[in-house]
């Protein structure tokens, strides 16, 4: 077994190399796989050009339940709910208003995040701006000696070879080289390596709509808000005839976020003086408006033909783009870094086989297209349409007018609001390295999650007897949940032979009976990003072929 710790070369042979992995971009995507690698005791060097503790501002809000089930595995997630720098008195709702000094349409109370745990889930979703998500993040990176982490360091470009991949690094100190197994470009959507070096475009949507969004702070705001609409809240989205439709979101003590996407025509959104008048009229009054970040993009759906090349992999931005229309642009990205994590992992580990890259492509592609698609109808579900004649009338005609944007909203609209499909629904149902059970199942859907333990699936959760979650017992390797007395013997030995990490957990009696309602099987099989590999009343007669396929050394076919 090779030693796949930083910090000296690493001898693979014939072979010497910096690290087993070099990661081009230490965002949260790249961060996240660094964690999940080395956790697993694989060495990483993740090069990135930002100054150390310099978060970015304005992105991701929230997040989701899926990816908090991950952060749990990273050992970030309660980190993140105490690094998240939204004061408390601004309450974890979404409310719909004419104006922040106007009149309230809705307020969805704790809309992305609940208080009580979820029984089909390991996790809460945590809405924490950017800012908390990279600080926990990096104070994890600090915390494991197996990621080098490079700041202030450009990837300019890479070649690759048959037993590896150079990156050509500018550092503090000039240029140099470094060299792993294999090289995964997590630079974001507006990163030169993967357009430049590897010449591969994204395909897709390129412009759903033209929008801005601006970091700014307000001591004002607040009060004005609660005075008016209230109450105070992470994120309000206001329709109003004078404008149109925006978003303001909460960042941190006096600091919000502005959102108008698309922007209304002729305006700017790299100009400061005509997007303050954008939110001066969102607000309903002049208030103190002080830009702190901001300018224009372009809301976009794209996606990579593929996201392996030979040693190279892409993940997060740099590989697809989802319109932010339900918050699932870095969450698609972390769950690229927990299917890209493990594999890595096995194949530097030496257990991994050849049919495990080109299975992240497929596996990631299903999942992020589906995620893409629902966040399209989001997308196409704009507030413009929610903004009606009448919206700001006083007395009972506004009144009507406001009720029947309530009821669109509630009819149409929550689909973007605590609604599991999109965050735990997708599966991998095209994968080459699933053991299928010929369970048909009809697709999943954006809106409901349906929990199945059909293979290809995330595993049916549950918070056993003794307080734990079933997904604290998944180990680093596959796990054989045994819920059946299953004699297990000839798995495990077979995989210990073969240097494939794999446990038995067999829970308690009292938890049994509901495991067993919800995997309808005797045992199961699952990978430790939670997805079921396996299931069955026995085990298969030839369990090679099961260890082949789920390790990527041989491919799915029903023979
Ligand atoms: C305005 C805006 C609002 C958004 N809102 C949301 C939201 O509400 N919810 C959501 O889920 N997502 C949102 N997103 C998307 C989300 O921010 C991204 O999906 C997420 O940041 C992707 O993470 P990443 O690590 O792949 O890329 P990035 O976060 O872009 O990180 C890439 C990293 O690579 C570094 N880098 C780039 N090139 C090089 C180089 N050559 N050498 C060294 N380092 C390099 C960069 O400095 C950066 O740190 C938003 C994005 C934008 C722009």
């Amino acid at each position: 077994m090779p030693t796949s710790f930083i910090g000296e070369e690493v001898a693979m042979g014939e072979q010497t190399y910096d690290a087993p992995v070099i990661i081009a971009g230490g965002g949260p995507v790249g961060s996240s796989l660094a964690i999940d690698l080395a956790l697993r005791g694989v060495g990483s060097i993740v090069i990135e050009r930002r100054e150390r503790g310099k978060p970015f501002l304005l992105r991701t809000n929230m997040t989701n339940v899926r990816s908090m089930e991950h952060f749990r595995r990273w050992g970030i997630a309660d980190a993140l709910r105490a690094n998240d720098p939204v004061p408390d008195d601004v309450r974890r709702d979404v409310s719909f208003v004419t104006r922040l000094n106007g009149e309230l349409i809705l307020n969805l109370p704790n809309s992305y995040e609940w208080k009580e745990p979820l029984p089909f889930a390991a996790e809460l979703a945590e809405w924490a701006p950017n800012e908390g998500i990279e600080k926990t993040m990096w104070e994890r990176v600090a915390q494991l000696p197996e990621i080098d982490y490079r700041n202030v360091s450009e990837a300019e470009t890479f070649v690759q070879d048959e037993d590896g991949v150079t990156l050509t690094v500018t550092g503090p100190d000039g240029e140099y080289q470094v060299r792993g197994q294999f090289l995964v470009i997590t630079d974001g959507s507006r990163g030169h390596l993967r357009r430049d070096v590897l010449n591969v475009r994204l395909e897709g949507n390129p412009n759903l709509a033209p929008s801005t969004s601006w970091h700014f702070r307000s001591t004002q705001l607040k009060d004005v808000w609660a005075n008016g609409a209230g109450p105070v809240v992470s994120m309000v989205y206001i329709y109003n005839e004078d404008r149109g439709s925006d978003l303001i979101t909460a960042q941190g003590p006096d600091t919000w976020q502005y959102f108008a996407g698309p922007v209304p025509d002729g305006v700017d959104g790299d100009d400061w003086e005509q997007v303050r008048e954008l939110i001066v009229k969102a607000v309903g009054q002049e208030i103190d408006l002080e830009p702190l970040s901001g300018g224009a993009f372009s809301q976009r759906s794209l996606l990579a033909p593929r996201f392996d090349f030979g040693r190279v992999a892409l993940a997060g931005d740099a590989a697809h783009l989802v319109s932010p229309q339900g918050g699932f642009g870095m969450n698609s990205g972390i769950g690229d870094s927990a299917d890209l994590g493990w594999k890595l992992a096995a194949l530097v580990d030496g257990w991994g086989g050849p049919g495990l890259l080109p299975s992240y492509s497929i596996d990631r592609r299903e999942a992020v297209r589906f995620i893409q698609l629902g966040s399209e109808a989001n997308h196409a579900l704009g507030a413009i349409e929610l903004v009606r004649p009448g919206i700001e009338a006083p007395g009972a005609e506004g009144a009507a007018v406001r009720e029947a944007v309530k009821n669109d909203i509630l009819d149409k609209k929550m689909v973007q609001f605590k609604r599991m499909g999109g965050q735990l629904g997708y599966r991998y149902s095209l994968s080459p390295i699933i053991w299928r059970d010929g369970t048909e199942e009809p697709p999943p859907t954006f809106a409901d999650y349906t929990p199945s333990a059909a293979p290809g699936n995330r595993a049916p959760h549950r918070w056993l007897t003794d307080g734990t979650s079933l997904y604290d017992h998944f180990g680093l390797g596959f796990t054989l949940l045994n819920f059946g007395g299953l004699d297990a013997a000839a798995l495990v030995d077979r995989a210990a032979e073969r240097g494939i990490p794999l446990d038995e957990f067999i829970p308690s009696e009292e938890d049994i009976p509901g495991l067993i309602e919800q995997y309808v099987r005797n045992a199961a099989l699952v990978r430790s990003d939670h997805h079921v590999v396996w299931r069955g009343d026995e085990l298969p007669a030839e369990i090679d072929r099961l260890l082949d396929i789920v390790t990527g050394h041989a491919s799915w076919s029903a023979r």
